[in-house]
């Protein structure tokens, strides 16, 4: 999910958006070097991503600073604003929520990758945005409600926490934000724990629905971030990664739609799909590749 670019620029942006809003980012003023914006963040993966985005979305320069201390890594990022691009970094929530659809999935992703978590406890399933403010905590409590995700808002310690408990709803809302891995993952933890002797007919009803929310759009996904993650994509040829660009952008479509969207036919697509399938295939697990390195 931190991995891959969305194909186009209106939807770079709204990620790009939605990390900087969710991680609580500040706007720098630096004098005659204008404005730039900073991001304190957790996450690799997630201050990979801030800097290829403002890249692709307005070739911003990026500097970058990690800070350890013994119990975690924090990564300080300042992505340079191109003129036009400032006031978008100074909106509201009730104005930052852009109109396409696209385009709010995008930030939604992008929240979710700046305030969001999703784990599956011993006891019961949870994920969670923890909001900016109390305006961004409806923001995104609305955009889950497009998906018709039923969203909780609470108050934990002072801060607006924007909550799903619901297990077909998590999964909603992981494969709208196309978390595939995060998908799987909890797909395994419901299996495990549903044979581990906590088999109950309400579990298995949602282990068999999660199969089909999953479909096979989410498992191509999958094998296109694991494609990634081993550096194989960049090398691909260009058709094989722009399809591995399209899918990676539209998880929740089939072939038939996909194939609209892309203007090609739908054995090419399935073709090109079943070939990035079978390369995954043949990428070794991440441990095997580290002991052989
Ligand atoms: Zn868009």
């Amino acid at each position: 999910m931190a991995g891959l670019l969305p194909a186009r620029p209106c939807c770079q942006l709204s990620e790009l958006l939605g990390i900087y809003f969710g991680s609580r980012g500040r706007l720098l003023h630096r004098g005659g070097d204008g404005e730039a914006a900073y991001f304190s963040l957790l996450r690799n993966a997630v201050a990979r991503k801030v800097v290829r985005l403002g890249r692709a979305v307005g070739h911003m320069e990026a500097k970058y600073q990690a800070v350890k201390t013994k119990k975690r890594t924090t990564l300080f990022i300042e992505l340079s604003l191109p003129a036009g691009m400032q006031n978008a970094f100074k909106q509201p929530a009730v104005r930052a929520v852009p109109e396409a659809a696209c385009d709010r999935k995008a930030l939604l992703r992008g929240l979710f990758l700046g305030c969001g978590s999703v784990n599956a406890p011993s006891s019961r399933y949870h994920l969670e945005f923890v909001a900016p403010t109390q305006s961004w905590a409806v923001a995104i409590r609305d955009l889950a409600a497009e998906a018709e995700v039923q969203a909780g808002v609470m108050e934990r310690g002072g801060q607006n926490v924007v909550y799903v408990k619901e297990g077909d709803g998590i999964v909603r809302l992981l494969s709208l934000m196309g978390a595939s891995r995060a998908v799987m993952e909890f797909e395994n933890v419901r299996v495990v724990r549903s044979v581990s002797g906590q088999v109950n007919r309400r579990l298995n009803f949602e282990t068999a629905n999660i199969g089909k929310a999953i479909g096979s759009g989410l498992r191509q996904m999958a094998a296109i971030e694991k494609l990634e993650v081993a550096g194989r994509l960049e090398s691909l040829p260009t058709a094989l990664r722009e399809m591995a660009r399209w899918r990676a952008a539209y998880p929740e479509l089939n072939l038939a739609e996909l194939a609209d969207r892309m203007k090609l036919s739908k054995s090419a697509v399935n073709h090109r799909l079943r070939r990035l399938q079978h390369m995954s295939a043949n990428v070794p697990p991440p441990d095997h590749a580290r002991r052989s390195a």
